[in-house]
């Protein structure tokens, strides 16, 4: 069967016609696996056609739940129409002029709609880029220039994207390090989130291998996505700023997964009260479109003409499709993440109850995981594989994080039914890998 006509709304429940992955499926793959990449991550043969809202189909016409959004990417569901329109209509007008040498509104309107709700003192400045990593690059980048100085500290676990430098605060999987050295000098790592962790910054580097006064930044995840969804220890975000204050160092949070509206609020800093001096963000920016912004208080944007820029970063296409989303996000869709996050948790308890292999649910918004256990109380990952896999086979899309997580990130305009839909389905798989 072919996928259904783009004038027929897909069924917003899973709808499965052929065995997985069907015929169109298998010949894709097999002519992706002669020519692409073996790096890239595909843990299951989902070949995509068509995205509306929560629901995903396939080249033979299986229309999935999705419970991933591209990777925390398409907040505002897969094409919104208004998001569709808002990229039609400026792509007839204008594709491309670049934004490092020309000047165009929908770039000057997407930056003062960032400056007048970052979480900063007085307005923002924004640096547009193309990615997560792009706009993890140019913080350090910034951070380096004001401060003049040069080491970095960062979290282990944490993602910040795969080019040199955000490869250099990335610490969450060898895999994504291991033969690519030497990195960017000048970053030390410490673990994530607890109170512990920042006692041994202040306590053991700062008075042995990391003298402060030359630290240019720390750089955090307000909740750490890649790494497993860690939500932080109560005061580990507000005594960073205070450390930051304390030596004159810059906080970078990163929000290229966290923020833009999935954890309930624009930024998932916001939830702590805590004014960092930059945030990097990206993926959900723009609902699909390749956009990713700095967003800095104006004051450290120092840096001279030609000190940073990029051709496509702010394209004037991306940006639109990037005013339009923060219109969705602030008219409804932050506080639907926020209702249909808490009924995720709620299900997702009762379902650890009833299933003790599975452990609480954690998480702000739609931004919740859960843990994979074996008997013995250990993480247990080929679990999380198999129910993943189990998943897919029943028309439920979910990816993995951290070491033995399941990551829950649908399009924030998922409904109750919906959660309730994935909820049965996890509840299924649960009740047979039992027996
Ligand atoms: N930072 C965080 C927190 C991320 O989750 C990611 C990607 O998953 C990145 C940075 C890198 O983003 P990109 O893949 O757009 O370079």
């Amino acid at each position: 069967m072919l996928s259904t006509p783009i004038n027929i709304h897909l069924p917003r429940h899973p709808h499965l016609v052929t065995s997985l992955p069907g015929p169109r499926a298998q010949a894709i793959i097999e002519r992706d696996r002669a020519v692409t990449s073996p790096s890239y991550t595909r843990d299951y043969p989902l070949v995509v056609a068509r995205g509306e809202g929560c629901m995903i189909e396939d080249v033979d016409g299986n229309v999935f739940l999705d419970m991933t959004a591209g990777i925390a990417v398409t907040n505002t569901g897969h094409a919104h129409p208004e998001v569709v329109a808002a990229i039609q209509t400026q792509s007839a007008r204008l594709l491309h002029m670049s934004g490092t040498d020309f000047y165009y509104e929908p770039m000057v309107e997407l930056a003062e709609k960032l400056a007048a709700r970052a979480p900063f003192p007085q307005g923002a400045k924004i640096f547009f880029t193309n990615s997560g990593a792009e706009s993890n690059e140019g913080a350090i980048k910034l951070a380096r220039y004001y401060t003049k100085r040069s080491a970095i500290v960062a979290c282990l676990g944490a993602f910040h994207g795969r080019t040199y430098g955000a490869m250099s605060l990335t610490a969450s999987k060898v895999v994504q390090r291991a033969s690519f050295g030497p990195l960017v000098p000048g970053v030390t790592h410490i673990p994530y989130g607890t109170h512990a962790s920042l006692d041994y910054l202040e306590k053991q580097l700062f008075n042995t291998t990391l003298p402060p006064q030359e630290v240019a930044a720390i750089v955090v995840e307000a909740i750490q996505g890649e790494g497993g969804y860690i939500v932080p220890e109560d005061g580990f975000l507000q005594r960073i700023r205070q450390i930051c204050d304390r030596y004159g160092i810059l906080m970078i949070v990163d929000e290229v997964q966290s923020g833009m509206g999935r954890t309930g609020r624009l930024f998932a800093i916001e939830h702590w009260g805590v004014m960092p001096d930059m945030i990097t963000t990206a993926k959900g920016i723009a609902s699909g479109l390749p956009l990713g912004a700095i967003l800095a208080k104006p004051e450290l944007m120092t840096w001279p003409p030609g000190a940073h820029a990029t051709t496509f970063g702010g394209n004037p296409v991306a940006c639109v499709a990037g005013i339009t989303t923060m219109r969705l996000l602030e008219n409804g869709l932050m506080a639907n993440a926020s209702s249909m996050g808490e009924l995720l948790q709620a299900g997702l308890q009762n379902l650890h109850q009833r299933f003790p292999v599975m452990s609480s649910p954690r998480g702000k918004g739609l931004m919740v995981a859960v843990d994979l256990i074996d008997i013995a109380g250990n993480l247990d990952h080929k679990l999380r594989d198999r129910i993943i896999q189990q998943a897919f086979l029943r028309g439920l899309l979910l990816l993995g994080c951290g070491k033995a997580a399941i990551r829950f990130c649908p399009p924030l305009v998922i409904d109750s039914n919906q959660i309730q839909i994935a909820l049965q389905i996890l509840s299924e798989i649960l009740l047979e890998s039992r027996a």
